[in-house]
């Protein structure tokens, strides 16, 4: 299955959830090109430069390394893929990788968007994801770790990141037509994962 979203709709809190649940591996391209940056590889040196500015890294690069993911093992049974496709190249590539047996639209209103990002703070040990509004110190509440703030969520950079969704990632609703399934994802999220589920339940 994909989750299609805007930055900050909850895609990487339902995905957790979701393959928690269904016992398949949350494939998240935001976090391949992190772990890459903190390895400091040649992707990651390369994909910094992309995600630092707000942009997509390119599509040639992004796809080879999701086509290299899915021929892995674990993804025999099914896979969730996190933010990927974002472009119509990018969804052009994964219909000759594979079929899908769901698209999952997470939708949320604009204004909502730029406080949860920029409100969002993360533990660099157990990677738990947080907001602000809902925390009563800077420590992770699962393993006390410090938590930090992504390079990326800074108000600017999610501006664009928010234009690039809307010019790049948001015709993909219509690319996918009838099979898109949408839920509202402006409540809380574990009302948001109930959603999820009555739709999964359905397929
Ligand atoms: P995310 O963690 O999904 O918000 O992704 C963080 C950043 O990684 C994005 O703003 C992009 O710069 C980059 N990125 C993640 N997924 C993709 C993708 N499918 N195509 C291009 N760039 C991506």
């Amino acid at each position: 299955m994909i989750l299609l979203g805007a930055p900050g709709a909850g895609k990487g809190t339902q995905a957790a959830q979701i393959c928690k649940k269904y016992g398949i591996p949350h494939i998240s391209t935001g976090d391949m090109f992190r772990e890459n940056m903190g390895n400091n590889t040649e992707l990651g040196k390369l994909a910094k430069t992309y995600i630092d500015a707000g942009k997509l890294v390119p599509d040639e690069v992004t796809l080879a390394m999701v086509k290299d993911r899915l021929e892995r093992d674990d993804c025999k049974n099914g896979f969730l893929l996190d933010g990927f496709p974002r472009t119509i190249a990018q969804a052009d590539g994964l219909k000759a990788l594979t079929s899908l047996d769901c698209v999952l639209n997470i939708d949320v209103n604009t204004d909502l968007l730029l406080n949860r990002i920029t409100g969002r703070r993360i533990c660099p040990k157990c990677a738990g994801t947080y907001h602000i509004s809902t925390l009563t110190s800077d420590l992770c509440p699962a393993c006390n770790e410090k938590l930090v703030q992504r390079a990326d969520d800074n108000e600017a950079t999610v501006k664009s990141r928010i234009d690039v969704y809307n010019a790049q990632t948001k015709p993909l609703i219509e690319y996918y037509g009838k099979s898109v399934k949408s839920v509202d994802g402006n409540q809380p999220a574990d009302k948001v994962f109930e959603s999820i589920v009555k739709v999964l339940e359905a397929i």
